[in-house]
């Protein structure tokens, strides 16, 4: 991930995203092969910015290595 050389945790916000909510690296080379591959669903984004920000903050909840019980 460019910017992170180290990887992007979870919850920071990417160097890449305009204030307006675009990513500054689309449709170039830079831009991260798991982003390109990334196809945007309705139970992922929702039909908002909002909407999409609370399902991202459920599912990191659900993923968290620390709370999930094996
Ligand atoms: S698509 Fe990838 S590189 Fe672009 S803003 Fe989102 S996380 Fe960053």
């Amino acid at each position: 991930m460019p910017g992170f050389p180290a990887g992007k945790l979870a919850g920071v916000r990417c160097p890449h995203l305009t204030g307006d909510l675009r990513c500054a690296l689309f449709g170039t080379p830079e831009r991260p092969r798991v982003c390109v591959d990334l196809k945007p669903q309705l139970e992922m984004c929702g039909a908002s910015a909002e909407e999409a920000m609370a399902t991202l903050a459920a599912w990191e909840a659900l993923t968290d290595p620390g709370t999930v019980s094996t």
